[in-house]
């Protein structure tokens, strides 16, 4: 992995802003790993991508994670905090090219962790199927019934259901899932973290911060971008303070 430096950083974001949150994920990780093919990070299982996001994350950020969410009974605003390190499973990660097998009822399955190609396949399709079908239609690779070969796109609901729960179990670093209690109402619920979406809100909040920051220091000292962003966040926060602003 390598530092993003405040230009290398905005110039992906500027990139990602048109693009769906799968790819901001991927550009993001293809500007800080590029020691990683882009086809290959594309076909990292999600959780062998969100590792690396976090890592990603920890470098740009560091590792306390501050968060806010609604209580779904009475609304009050709740302020949760971690560390990034609570949410990385160790050896959580299997890669999507690894197959698996499931034996249930008279079906035997074999099938890989889903990665993003997939993820995206399923988003861009008009398919009628439902999306867990979709999905398992690029993860399974052979199905047979009592032996015979078996058409994956008419397994039954429980096979199905099975399947995606064996996929949850193989995958833990890509379902990761936060249980918070309402000091209000004393309610009880469970969110999901997803660090692309959180991730690439952080970025967006400090390229949106940093952009302020050039603009005031532009017309404050006549620099131009490139100067003002080659400059430490320390020393740009500095004579932004030496201006009043
Ligand atoms: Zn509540």
């Amino acid at each position: 992995m390598k530092s993003l430096n405040a230009d290398e950083l905005l110039n992906v974001w500027e990139q990602g802003l048109n693009q769906p949150l799968l790819q901001r994920a991927l550009m993001l990780l293809a500007a800080a790993f590029p020691e990683i093919k882009s086809d290959s990070l594309a076909k990292l299982s999600i959780g062998q991508r969100d590792l690396l996001l976090m890592q990603l994350r920890e470098r740009l950020f560091g590792q306390l994670l501050l968060n806010r969410s609604a209580c779904p009974e009475c609304d009050e605003q709740l302020e949760w905090q971690n560390n990034l390190s609570d949410f990385m499973v160790p050896n959580g990660k299997h890669a999507s090219d690894q197959h698996f097998e499931l034996e249930k009822d008279a079906y035997q399955l074999q099938f890989r962790l889903p990665n993003s190609l997939d993820i995206a396949a399923v988003v861009n399709s008009k398919s009628a199927l439902s999306t867990q079908q979709q999905l398992l239609s690029h993860c399974v690779l052979e199905v047979k019934r009592e032996g015979s070969d078996y058409e994956p796109d008419h397994l039954p609901e429980t096979i199905v259901q099975a399947l995606m729960g064996r996929i949850e179990q193989l995958d833990p670093q890509a379902d990761i899932r936060i249980n918070l209690a309402c000091p209000e109402c004393s309610h009880e619920w469970t969110v999901l973290f997803d660090i692309a979406c959180f991730l690439w809100e952080e970025v967006n909040g400090w390229a949106e911060r940093t952009l302020q920051t050039v603009y005031k220091l532009a017309v404050g000292y006549g620099w131009s971008e490139q100067e003002i962003l080659s400059l430490s966040p320390v020393r740009r926060q500095l004579y932004l303070g030496m201006m009043g602003a």
